[in-house]
């Protein structure tokens, strides 16, 4: 696999992205102007003024620290850090989407990886606790079933939402009941299982063209049962933010005569973002809606291609295994499911934050305004890389 080979070395930061586009504009024109095509970028150094008394304090939650929790840097250096915050913008002028990056934010108080292992022990009694008295251990007992049945897998089964998103909207469910703990041959039954259910509803109602399958995965990103789960729904138009994705494809189409998705792709792959296999492409997406997202996009149902899978089934399990990503949104939008090659199918997988942490990871700026990242795509591009051999 000649996978992650940059051009540009270890120049790994978001913070960095304007010289590597400069560079980009001196070397190679062409990647330069689908990048600046699809992208505005901006960025700018937010200043302030600390007071003597908080000194301590900032040097106390800002300071560089070794492995054992020790403050190593001088308060002098942190405060200058502060004082002169980078924040990269970038804004994706066909969909819409915008983040704002402040690697700084990923230092502040209770963002720290020494909380890991904690909440590791926290998930295991969680899934402990929950397993005694779980509906979803005994799915054909205590869930639902849809009117054509149920559509049966060798490691899930589906069952009928009992409250609905829509008029169709059911769940695959796994049949382990800790949602973390899933092997490849799982995990791809879980989506053949999505799959043949959206075949199930489209051949009782062909009106239902457009599926949508989704996995949230434990409290922090939305779900209300522990127990391991996906959301499958069918509906006769594309959803909300789906049909943004459709429109900037057509609209690009028109506009430029090219595929927007590809493009997309190739303005990833030269950023040192990317990696493109023969028929699909991944990365880590520079407008992520929040922390360490990343986008898989593929032209094949995902169902019936074994390498996407495992494409999607390791990035999960760097996620988990790896960085410390307990609860996490996987989406997966399609094109209409009687017209394939209409649109690619687009697979996203973002970080939800930490169970310990008391606070929404979402607020007004990620709702109304620009989503507020942390986490710096190349650390979690380099990280996904470091660890894709272990997977
Ligand atoms: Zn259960």
């Amino acid at each position: 696999m000649s996978i992650f080979l940059g051009m540009f070395g270890k120049m790994d930061s978001i913070t960095d992205l304007e010289k590597r586009i400069e560079v980009l504009r001196e070397t190679d024109s062409s990647s330069y102007n689908i990048l600046k095509g699809i992208y505005r970028f901006d960025s700018g150094h937010g200043t302030q003024v600390i007071p003597y008394s908080f000194k301590n304090k900032i040097s106390e939650y800002f300071g560089k620290r070794d492995s054992q929790g020790n403050i190593i840097e001088p308060t002098e250096d942190t405060i200058s850090r502060i004082n002169n915050q980078k924040i990269i913008k970038v804004y994706n002028k066909w969909t819409g989407e915008g983040s704002l990056f402040n690697s700084l934010r990923a230092q502040r108080p209770g963002i720290s990886s020494m909380d890991q292992e904690k909440e590791k022990k926290y998930i295991h009694q969680l899934v402990q606790e929950s397993e005694e008295k779980c509906d979803f251990c005994h799915p054909e007992e205590y869930t639902p079933e849809d009117v054509f049945g149920r559509i049966r897998g060798n490691y899930s089964i589906t069952a009928a939402n009992v409250a609905k998103y829509d008029v169709w909207s059911s769940l695959v469910i796994f049949n382990q009941h800790n949602p973390l703990n899933f092997g490849l041959k799982e995990f791809s039954d879980y989506l053949d299982t999505g799959f043949a259910w959206f075949e199930a509803v489209n051949n009782h109602s062909p009106q239902f063209r457009f599926p949508f399958f989704i996995w949230n995965c434990l409290s922090r990103a939305g779900a209300s049962q522990v127990h391991g789960h996906s959301q499958i729904l069918m509906s006769k138009d594309p959803y909300a933010r789906v049909e943004t994705q459709q429109k900037a494809f057509k609209l690009y189409k028109l506009e430029t005569g090219d595929d927007y998705f590809h493009d997309l792709c190739l303005a990833h792959d030269s950023l040192g973002l990317s990696e493109n296999k023969k028929d699909f492409c991944f990365f880590a997406s520079i407008t992520p809606v929040k922390e360490k997202e990343m986008v898989v996009i593929t032209h094949t149902k995902p169902s019936t291609d074994e390498n996407v899978k495992k494409t999607i089934f390791k990035i999960l399990r760097c996620f988990i295994d790896f960085l410390g990503v307990y609860s996490f949104n996987l989406s997966i939008s399609c094109p209409p499911i009687d017209n394939e090659d209409e649109f690619p199918y687009l697979i996203k997988i973002v970080d939800r934050g930490s169970l310990l942490k008391p606070t929404g990871d979402i607020g007004g700026m990620e709702l109304y305004g620009s989503s507020v990242v942390a986490d710096d795509p190349y650390n979690v591009m380099n990280s996904i890389k470091e660890h894709w051999k272990q997977v």
